[in-house]
């Protein structure tokens, strides 16, 4: 059995160190152990700060015995994706161009996490510049699900997903662009909430495609999300882009969910993400979830969003296209590798090619050439054109969804985590995982995964819950209360359910 210290949800940790039951140091040290102990196994970290955390640890604890006002989450320790910039801690985004640089500054999240007294432990593993939905595009090798270690523990964010299901860290940091929050939670039966657009701050994290990416929490509690969610959330004057409003109140939203009360809320099946293409465990559980609902008191409807259809061939030429411009940046000049050609003069052309050649992955420079593409003159109104009026389109089927419906449902993900390797020479059947989980990032609206239970397969499944913008409190207040139906009829946490890990003692 693992420490029980690591087993704890962010909150408890937080109530016992408040009560002074344990320290801070104390915790910290026993999820350094944890992940000394199964991540040679898991590999969700690319770097482990077991001294920083430590040196956190050991402040908050003074600060603490001293009788200072301290955040509630201060003293419980974080992981953090690696495509967030951390002040001298490696920041790789996966990537073997960006392989020893070092940020000279940090995130505006991370600096909130750092005020707030959170000791981070590390960055965790992801697909390069976070494109892909199983980790195996890291240039660093898989990260595994713990669930089973044959498989893929979701992408991009399969780091941040596996340490918090593996226990390893009790919260984490992910980003969404298209469902890499959302996805890993659901196939490793953890927590994941994408933000409304906007609602947490961009500035820091390495830009996939500036128009969808958002930050939020990993979580193995809805509760757990919501006070993360609070903590990293809210105005940004360093990104134009984030919402100058307070964060919505989803901590009490959640406080108020988990008392089960769901009277008068309407919840919207949407049709086009069911059915054909899902697995049977996965609709299943679903259709339970739904009649969960029922029972909690919310009217369920059937609303359709027929412009979903499109939604993954708008989202593959959006993305790619902001990505190929966003990606530029990596030259060989400025950050991290620079490689120059093997013979032939060395001018900044070659040096550019020689470093974007071996510092890319493949699925990378995939990427890079489709969007390169899409935007070229002449191509530009056929494919981008085209796609971003398809946004608009998606846009006005969530509007329509939500005059019908308080919040919209849909399973998470088609499938339960595949094998590795089952998907990696077929980048359109790897896409398709994100069908039900990138419409919310063309509109810009927030989005949960939580644990709905095991499939036919004895892997986790999620249901996925999503809101109109700037409403993410209502993602929580249904979460909450379908969580706490849930686990009532599992027993406890779906966690509970997971094999127990190997662990060894590594030397690190
Ligand atoms: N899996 C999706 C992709 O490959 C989403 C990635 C993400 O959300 N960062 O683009």
């Amino acid at each position: 059995m693992t420490n029980d210290i690591t087993r704890l949800s962010a909150s408890d940790l937080a109530s016992a160190l408040r009560s002074k039951t344990i320290t801070s140091v104390e915790a910290t040290q026993a999820h350094l152990d944890r992940i000394a102990a199964v991540d040679g196994d898991l590999h969700a970290f690319l770097h482990v700060s077991s001294d920083e955390a430590l040196a956190t640890a050991a402040e908050v604890d003074a600060k603490r015995a001293g009788g200072e006002e301290l955040h509630p989450l201060a003293g419980v320790p974080i992981a953090v994706k690696d495509v967030v910039v951390t002040k001298g801690l490696p920041t790789t985004a996966g990537s073997k161009i960006l392989e020893r640089w070092i940020p000279p500054y940090d995130a505006t999240l991370v600096e909130r996490i750092k005020a707030a007294g959170l000791p981070i432990l590390g960055k965790t593993n992801m697909d390069e510049f976070a494109m892909g939905s199983s980790t195996e595009h890291s240039a660093f090798g898989n990260t595994k699900n713990p669930w089973d270690l044959d498989r893929i523990p979701g992408g991009s964010g399969g780091g941040s997903a596996a340490a918090v299901a593996g226990f390893e860290a009790p919260l984490a940091i992910g980003t969404d662009t298209g469902g890499s929050i959302r996805q890993p939670g659901a196939v490793t039966g953890t927590v994941g909430v994408k933000p409304t657009y906007g609602g947490v701050s961009r500035y820091g994290l390495i830009a996939m495609a500036s128009s969808l990416d958002q930050a939020g929490p990993v979580t193995r509690t809805v509760l757990d999300a919501a006070l993360l969610h609070e903590l990293i959330g809210g105005h940004d004057p360093h990104d134009s882009t984030s919402i100058n409003e307070p964060v919505p109140g989803v901590v009490a939203a959640a406080r108020q969910g988990a008392k089960g009360d769901l009277k008068g809320l309407r919840v919207g099946v949407v049709k086009e993400l069911s059915g054909e293409g899902y697995q049977a465990g996965v609709s299943a559980r679903f259709d339970e979830s739904l009649e969960q609902l029922r029972a909690l008191g919310a009217e369920v409807v059937e609303v359709s969003c027929p412009s979903f259809a499109y939604a993954l061939d708008a989202y593959y030429l959006i993305m790619p296209a902001e990505a190929s411009s966003n990606l530029a940046k990596f030259d060989g000049m400025r950050f991290g590798l620079r490689v120059e050609p093997a013979d032939g003069p060395v001018t900044a052309e070659r040096v550019m090619g020689a470093t974007r050649g071996a510092g890319f992955g493949d699925e990378v420079k995939r990427r890079v050439i489709l969007g390169t593409y899409a935007l070229s003159a002449g191509y530009y109104d056929a494919y981008y054109g085209s796609a971003q009026k398809v946004r608009t389109l998606i846009q006005r089927d969530f509007a329509a969804a939500f005059e019908r419906a308080d919040v919209l449902v849909s399973p998470t993900a088609p499938t339960t985590a595949f094998k590795f390797g089952e998907k990696l020479d077929d980048p359109l059947a790897m896409y398709l995982n994100d069908v039900a989980t990138i419409p919310a990032n063309l509109a810009g609206v927030p989005g949960m995964s939580l644990p709905n239970g095991l499939s036919d397969d004895g892997l986790p499944v999620g249901f996925q819950i999503l809101a109109p913008a700037k409403a993410d409190d209502r993602l929580y207040r249904v979460g909450a209360a379908l969580e706490a139906a849930l686990e009532s009829s599992w027993g406890g946490p779906i966690l509970n359910k997971a094999p127990e890990l190997k662990t060894t003692e590594l030397a690190r």
